[in-house]
């Protein structure tokens, strides 16, 4: 049984989240709800689905058509899959990294290698920048390769992630990439936040009482929190995948799954962290250069970049580009709270402040996402149907179904109204909070960059736009 190093978490003197809830209402007291989730089907039965769908996509990348636009592995990785995940977040927090592909074979590592190590200080230290840096790597490696535009190149992506995955399965146990290097695991931790349902504990005073502690360690039956998660003082959705495991392990039955106030959790936070923060900026860069990547504005700026400065490579303009959007935008949010703390807090005030700037980053990349979607999403469907029939991908392809044109997105800009209102007013709440190291008055720099952002996203949807980055 793996030590539990809980104690002094157990110890801090934290509401129930029970306590400041608005809502509160357990979806477990469903019975049908709770009959699946402690079910063996439940995530079983998700997991083998996206197993077989994952070995379609590495066959048919590896051995059909090396056209995207008929190949099953682009076409149902990057037009489906990929658009449909962060809304998959904000309805159901981390539900996906259950679901994963890479959850089995992990599984079977660790059943093969009973590894008996539990991550050390380094990951748990430095976790979070390890997995920004990954997320930088295959945001840049993406536009260096054209990945999303190959079957081989996706195909070998996902190859890779799944090989990277099971060596550190082989090392540590539980799931210390999913929890501290997977490169998705950036951004679908920090929008499991906004999530309108969070696992939590029920009852401090059930757990405090509880000598098994068998969400974390696990039971005879059921293993231990894959995330290394206690519920007992968990207030946070980041890194719960809502595997289900401590709902069947609880003895006491004192964990809820409970609809909440969407977006809350990104004030009520206890522990912000600075590499949260860290990759909170690093999303607005990502975010922001996806979509500048689909205007016609951008080929104009590298053309202008190409033509007009030393530069004369299309990848090395595009990198010095990206790193220095990069240190831009962090330099600014540097200054930014600088400006915003109390003396000597700017750190807390780095972290705290971080999370109020999701809503917006969220909120373009719903709207990002959703404009392939409903564009590339029919043919992307054909597409896959297609492939399965014609496995080698030799026969003549079919015409497409037409997607919607999405050419003209000055309707997305209700959305991102909404994502940067939903940013200020968690900037105002997260002011309110002694330990966000601002002192009175002090909000008004974050309000100031929000609002500039704000103002720049809205205007990126305004620009006409090609559907797929190319270059
Ligand atoms: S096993 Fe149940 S009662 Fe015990 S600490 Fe975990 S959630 Fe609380
Ligand atoms: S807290 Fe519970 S549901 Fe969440 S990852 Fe841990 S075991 Fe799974």
């Amino acid at each position: 049984m793996p030590a539990l190093k809980i104690k002094s978490q157990s110890q801090r003197a934290r509401p129930s989240p029970r306590a400041v809830d608005a809502w509160g209402w357990d979806l477990l007291a469903i019975k049908p709800v709770r009959r699946f989730m402690v079910s063996r089907w439940y995530p079983g039965a998700f997991q083998a689905i996206s197993l077989v769908l994952f070995g379609m996509v590495v066959y048919f990348g590896l051995f059909s058509t090396i056209r995207p636009a008929y190949n099953f592995a682009t076409a149902v990785t990057w037009n489906l899959w990929w658009p449909l995940l962060p809304l998959s977040l904000v309805l159901m927090g981390r539900m996906w990294c259950t679901i994963c592909p890479l959850v089995p074979p992990i599984e079977l590592a660790q059943r093969l290698a009973n590894p008996t190590r539990m991550p050390g200080q380094f990951l748990r230290r430095y976790g979070v920048w390890l997995m920004g840096l990954t997320f930088i790597f295959v945001t840049w490696a993406n536009r260096m390769w054209s990945i999303i535009s190959s079957p081989r190149a996706t195909a070998l992506l996902l190859l890779a992630l799944l090989g990277l995955a099971v060596v550190v399965a082989v090392l540590y146990k539980r799931r210390a990439f999913c929890r501290y290097i997977c490169p998705i695991g950036t951004f679908t931790g920090l929008y499991a936040m906004t999530a309108a349902v969070e696992l939590r504990s029920n009852s401090a005073a059930t757990c405090d009482g509880c000598k098994g502690k068998e969400c974390y360690r696990g039971s005879d039956t059921v293993g231990g929190c894959p995330l290394y998660q206690y519920t007992r003082t968990m207030d946070s959705n980041r890194n719960c995948n809502l595997c289900g495991q401590c709902i069947k392990s609880c003895p006491h039955g004192a964990v809820e799954l409970r609809l909440r106030t969407p977006g809350r959790e990104l004030w009520l936070l206890g522990t912000p962290l600075l590499g949260e923060a860290f990759l909170v900026m690093m999303l607005v860069v990502v975010v922001y250069m996806q979509t500048a990547d689909m205007t016609t504005a951008w080929a104009d700026y590298m053309r202008w970049l190409l033509g007009n400065t030393a530069l004369v490579d299309y990848n090395l303009a595009f990198t010095l580009t990206f790193v220095a959007a990069i240190l831009a935008v962090m330099g600014i949010y540097l200054l930014v709270t600088r400006w915003a703390s109390a003396p000597g807090a700017w750190r807390r005030n780095f972290a705290a402040f971080g999370y109020a700037y999701i809503p917006l980053i969220l909120a373009v990349h719903l709207g990002h996402n959703f404009t392939h979607l409903v564009s590339e999403g029919p043919k992307a469907l054909s597409a896959a149907f297609w492939s399965v029939l014609n496995p080698l991908g030799t026969a003549t392809a079919p015409v497409q179904a037409a997607g919607i044109p999405m050419l003209n997105q000055a309707w997305m800009v209700p959305l991102v109204l909404l994502g940067g209102t939903g940013s200020l007013y968690t900037a105002w709440r997260i002011s309110q909070k002694p330990a966000s190291g601002g002192g009175k008055g002090k909000l008004l720099p974050h309000l100031i960059f929000l609002l500039v952002l704000t103002v720049l996203f809205v205007q990126l949807f305004l620009l006409p736009m090609n559907l797929r980055h190319a270059h």
